[in-house]
């Protein structure tokens, strides 16, 4: 699953291909990625058409790209489980997409970009941008809040709100009203780095603990966003969900059973919210009253 940095990955990917394009035609191959579109399929080609990019822009796994001189301000894309856009010029022969190809966009320069999703959950909108105290926002994204990437992120103020729930920490983390982008792989990894149970009450935390588990998910981001980026084709713009970082420097997600990186001890995995969570049961303690639930 294409998590935060692949997202922001194919975003610095995209920019350059898309910033001061026309897009000269849209031609929808299946219909499941526009689902959303109130008017349907047809209503979402021609309100792209003809409309230039200006920029990408991204809020946690939301990408949008900001037109001008259509109906709508903006495309929003989610990537769903497998999303991809791939480039080629149309020139040359089509790449062979194995029948995953959704949406072609046919691009002023020649170019055709393409949505490609070999499962379903992926989308594409057509959109209009609203006021948002971080600046314009699809009308579809203005209910997410900020990701710790953003440079208009507040992790001081996302702290203090965060403490004022009554939530688990984990639950918090992945609540995309209070901070978005965290996904669980992240959620397990900031965790473990400040040796945190995911089931601690938020309310249970002082401001500086909770500020440190928000800078803990930053900075396991930016690692692997820096990592992505280093095997980054801008003619591939390609998301498969995991990035060479994920093998090499995982500390807690994936690992059951082997030993803690910093204690020794085992990682266990749990159940939560119909995933798997991963500690490591000595450095991560089961909060006091939790135990054996
Ligand atoms: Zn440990």
């Amino acid at each position: 699953v294409p998590e935060l940095p692949e997202v922001e990955t194919v975003r610095r990917g995209l920019l350059p291909l898309l910033a001061g394009r026309r897009i000269e035609a849209v031609e929808v191959l299946r219909d499941r990625p526009l689902r959303r579109q109130p008017a349907g399929p047809a209503a979402f080609a021609a309100a792209v058409a003809g409309a230039a990019v200006t920029t990408v822009e991204r809020r946690g796994k939301y990408l949008w790209w900001v037109l001008d001189g259509a109906p709508v301000d903006a495309l929003v894309a989610h990537l769903g489980m497998s999303g991809q856009f791939r480039v080629h010029d149309r020139a040359g022969p089509a790449p062979d997409y194995r029948g995953h190809e959704r949406v072609r966009f046919l691009l002023d320069d020649g170019r055709a970009l393409s949505f490609v999703d070999q499962r379903t959950f992926g989308w594409l909108l057509a959109d209009r941008l609203v006021a948002g105290p971080a600046g314009p926002v699809p009308a579809a994204v203005a209910h997410v809040a900020l990701d710790p990437l953003d440079p208009q992120f507040d992790a001081a103020a996302t702290a203090q709100a965060m403490r004022r729930r009554r939530t688990e920490l984990k639950r918090a983390l992945l609540d995309q009203t209070l901070v978005s982008g965290i996904g669980n792989i992240y959620a397990d990894e900031a965790l473990w780095r400040v040796r945190r149970h995911g089931r601690t009450p938020v309310q249970t935390l002082g401001q500086a603990a909770a500020r440190a588990v928000l800078d803990a998910a930053a900075e396991v981001m930016r690692t692997a966003l820096a990592a992505g980026g280093t095997s980054f084709d801008p003619l591939y713009v390609n998301v498969n969900g995991e990035s060479g970082w994920f093998a090499r420097d995982l500390a807690a997600y994936g690992r059951e059973g082997l030993p803690c990186r910093r204690c020794g001890a085992g990682i266990v995995r749990e159940s939560f919210m119909n995933r798997s969570s991963y500690r490591c049961r000595r450095c991560q303690r089961t909060p006091r009253g939790l135990a054996g639930r």
